[in-house]
């Protein structure tokens, strides 16, 4: 069957107000990974975009926290109780929302969001990316998915997808649910060249 909606329509993303991001915990990687991370908080801080982020103190939320603090931009944390409770969450955000379970926190995090950005990261970033790409290919999630492929981190998963693809495991137009940044600097472009998503995607989602 023949989708048209998806082919070669863009959405212009200039009217953004809140980028949702996932991005590592860990404190112990390159510093490449939290440069990129603090040039992303500068970038959307500049364009006054609300960041969304898991409301860590460390690794690249804390750097991105931070970052979105000291250029003064609009940051929220979501963070299950039990991390709150161990004192994972970062003490100085201006909004900080508590959810009981990691379901709560994923679901809030892309409520109402208008992009997500998944910087580099280990499962847990994984899990939230793998969800909203899942949560779009069902039509239940349409806003555009950028994978910032710093260093080339996500060329092993980008090459998933395409074994994916080759095995009739995804379609070819599943390709469209996701763009792919090099860098932060043509982040806003990226987006930008985001294909329209509608939710009768459900319509093409399984594969017979
Ligand atoms: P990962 O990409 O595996 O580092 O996972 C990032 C996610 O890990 C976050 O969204 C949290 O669910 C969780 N997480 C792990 N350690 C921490 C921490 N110290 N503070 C806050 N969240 C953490």
């Amino acid at each position: 069957m023949a989708f048209s909606f998806y082919k070669c329509r863009f959405i212009k993303y200039t009217m953004i107000k809140k980028v949702t991001v996932f991005c590592a915990s860990s404190q112990k990687i390159d510093e490449v990974f939290f440069e990129a991370s603090r040039q992303l908080a500068k970038e959307l801080s500049s364009k006054n975009i609300e960041i969304i982020y898991g409301g860590g103190s460390i690794g690249l939320m804390g750097a991105l926290a931070d970052a979105a603090i000291e250029n003064g931009g609009r940051i929220t944390g979501i963070i299950p109780k039990f991390m709150a409770d161990i004192e994972w969450a970062h003490a100085k955000l201006p909004s900080l929302k508590i959810v009981e379970t990691m379901h709560e926190r994923k679901a809030l995090m892309i409520k109402d969001t208008d992009c997500v950005i998944a910087l580099p990261g280990g499962c847990g970033t994984l899990e939230e990316l793998m969800e909203v790409i899942t949560l779009k290919r069902l039509g239940l999630f349409t806003k555009p998915v950028v994978i910032l492929n710093i260093n080339e981190f996500y060329n092993p998963l980008i090459d998933l997808f395409e074994n994916m693809i080759k095995g009739n495991f995804l379609r070819e137009e599943h390709k469209k649910m996701w763009t792919i940044a090099e860098s932060v600097n043509n982040i806003f472009d990226t987006i930008n060249l985001s294909p329209k998503w509608e939710k009768s995607a459900i319509e093409f989602a399984s594969i017979h």
